[in-house]
């Protein structure tokens, strides 16, 4: 188990009444169940645990690096993490953790385990059984980087923080539950990604030079032109309207077409919660497609960000990342 912090292990500041990180101890004091619990677990923490809004790629690195250094050692890893950031951290990791085959079960909580009515002790404590569960041969029941919260096993890739406040914070709006949990927890094998033949390789170097551009009515010329001919951005996230649509203004397309021109590589994704990117559908669509735009297909935000920031922490040629936005690489997209 590795703790990195979030509202699951935070304390109220006497003097502010805000919530702030504390250590894995106080956390595990709360959580009496934990030492009774029918696996062997050993606990790593972070040297200061964080709330989630600080996360970054020096923080998915030595997730990795733990991983990767005790990965013979240990069946299964849960993670405990704040929500906030939590897709986006279990996202990176489903493309950091090349051919991972066993479970890295990220979970965390709404309420602090503090707090009388907490939902930290279910979501930890099933975490944990799912983080060891296997199946009739012995092999783990999900091989795979996932999200568990309230009552459902998400795969990381496919999860958004969907809520601020209600238990149910995560949703996996383009793919199936990978298990529910009730009075059991029942697998839905069928979507659980079944293990590479390909050895498990740590990967660690992610390219930040990334922005992510949300189209809305209004939005002007010289805000769009001054981002994209930064040095500085070398991809971009666009969040287009529906199933991948633009105005057809003529300067939008000009510069976008520009950008990718001179080597930027620019990924359309949708601004909808459920459904995919058909650049074809509409003409809206299709002058994108000509501009040699990248189809995102039905990713989250959080994916194709980390997926980009992965490509392009690779060093891979244009082509190279087109292609490979075109494959699933860890289930993050539906072909
Ligand atoms: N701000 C907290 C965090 O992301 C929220 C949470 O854990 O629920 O660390």
């Amino acid at each position: 188990m590795i703790y990195t912090g979030g509202t699951i292990g935070m304390v109220r500041d006497a003097a502010t009444g805000a919530l702030e990180s504390c250590d894995f101890e106080n956390l595990a004091a709360n959580i009496p169940e934990l030492a009774h619990i029918d696996a062997d677990i050993d606990v790593i923490t972070f040297d200061t645990p964080i709330d989630s809004s600080d996360m970054g790629p020096v923080h998915w690195q030595q997730l990795v690096k733990i991983i990767s250094d005790n990965y013979d050692a240990y069946e299964g890893f849960v993670i405990l993490h704040g929500t906030d950031t939590m897709a986006f951290t279990a996202s990176a990791l489903s493309f950091m953790l090349q051919d991972i085959a066993k479970p890295v079960i990220l979970t965390g909580s709404q309420l602090s385990a503090q707090v009388i009515r907490t939902d930290a002790k279910e979501n930890l404590l099933t975490a944990i059984e799912i983080a060891a569960a296997k199946d009739a041969d012995g092999a783990p029941m999900v091989p795979e980087v996932c999200i568990y919260f309230h009552d459902e096993l998400m795969r990381g890739n496919r999860s958004s923080k969907i809520s601020a406040n209600n238990l149910a914070a995560f949703a996996s709006n383009n793919y199936p539950a990978l298990a529910t949990t009730g009075t059991d927890i029942t697998y839905h094998r069928e979507f659980i990604r079944k293990p590479s033949c390909r050895p498990f390789t740590p990967h660690y170097a992610m390219d930040g030079g990334i922005i992510i551009l949300s189209l809305f009515p209004g939005l002007e010329q010289n805000v769009v032109e001054s981002t994209l001919a930064s040095d500085a951005v070398k991809g971009v996230i666009f969040r287009t309207f529906g199933s991948g649509n633009a105005p057809q203004n003529g300067w939008l397309v000009n510069s976008l077409s520009k950008a990718v021109q001179s080597g930027k590589t620019i990924v359309n994704i949708s601004q909808c919660a459920t459904g995919a990117v058909e650049m074809e559908k509409y003409v809206t669509g299709r002058q994108l497609l000509d501009a040699g735009i990248i189809s995102g297909h039905d990713s989250t935000v959080e994916a194709a960000l980390t997926k980009l920031m992965f490509l392009m922490g690779k060093g891979l040629s244009q082509s190279e990342i087109r292609q490979a936005m075109n494959t699933s690489l860890a289930g993050e997209i539906t072909l």
